[in-house]
């Protein structure tokens, strides 16, 4: 029996792709397999990716990120492209039909334009369709980007009201201090309060996202003031999300109050 009807799930490019950028078809594989499963279970799945500029660099045979913004900005518009191919095959080889939702920080702060992304998303999910989701990298300019898909999740997140938000990471959660540095670093089990964690989040970063823990603790907190609880959990098997779906503890879980 699952714990939560409606989740938000959210990779980040260390999950989606190799080290060189290519898609880890594997993991993808993996990921809309199971997401697709809970579904059939009667869950409502919403999916925050990221990968569009790392996928999109990889297409185009780039060595690393372009430090101009237009050409960044036209690596995410290939990379997005490439993003969705993948995942359309993969959600459609396990019967589960999908809709892209590109956002910028404009859309989700315009009152009218968020009110209508709201009800794009419970359409979708009541037509039984997964919403996918990324920052529209191609539009966003630095005034209005959230530059991070952490955050942009934990916005997700209270737009649809979902039970639970899980961030899939490369790490299995929030350490006590940086685990690369650190051998005897300790998993945090349970948070209370992000607050309370954001000096141990500081300096771990992602191997190549945007984000780091910081903007997970960033995340737990905006959802939390939606009532929504948090986890931070290892993204290298997608599979845990059929453990996490029903309750049993992976990663870092940060309460929101009730629970
Ligand atoms: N939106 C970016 C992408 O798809 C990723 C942002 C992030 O790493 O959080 O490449």
């Amino acid at each position: 029996m699952n714990k939560w009807k409606r989740i938000v799930v959210k990779v980040g490019t260390s999950t989606v792709c190799h080290p060189n950028g290519a898609p880890n078809l594997k993991r993808l594989d993996m990921l809309c397999r199971t997401i697709s499963d809970l579904k059939n279970q009667g869950m409502e799945i919403v999916l925050v990716t990221s990968g569009a500029i790392g996928i999109g660099v990889n297409k185009m045979g780039l060595q690393s990120r372009p430090e101009n913004l237009a050409d960044r900005q036209a690596a995410a518009s290939i990379g997005q492209c490439e993003l969705m191919r993948i995942y359309d095959r993969f959600f459609l080889d396990y019967g589960s039909l999908t809709g892209q939702i590109l956002l910028t920080k404009g859309i989700t702060e315009d009152k009218v334009q968020k009110k209508n992304v709201i009800a794009t998303f419970e359409a979708l999910l009541n037509m039984h369709v997964i919403p996918i989701v990324n920052e529209n990298d191609s539009v966003a300019t630095e005034e209005i980007v959230y530059g991070d898909n952490d955050t942009l999740s934990a916005v997700v997140a209270q737009f649809t009201d979902a039970d639970i938000l899980i961030l899939l990471t490369d790490t299995e959660g929030l350490y006590d201090s940086d685990p690369s540095l650190n051998p005897d670093a300790q998993l945090i089990r349970t948070v209370d309060d992000p607050d309370d964690v954001e000096s141990l989040a500081g300096g771990v970063r992602s191997s190549q996202g945007t984000g780091g823990m910081i903007t997970k603790v960033h995340a737990a907190a905006i959802a939390r003031r939606s009532g929504i609880p948090t986890i931070v959990a290892g993204g290298r098997n997608p599979s845990i999300l059929y453990d996490i779906a029903e309750g049993i503890p992976h990663g870092t879980y940060f309460r929101a109050g009730k629970d």
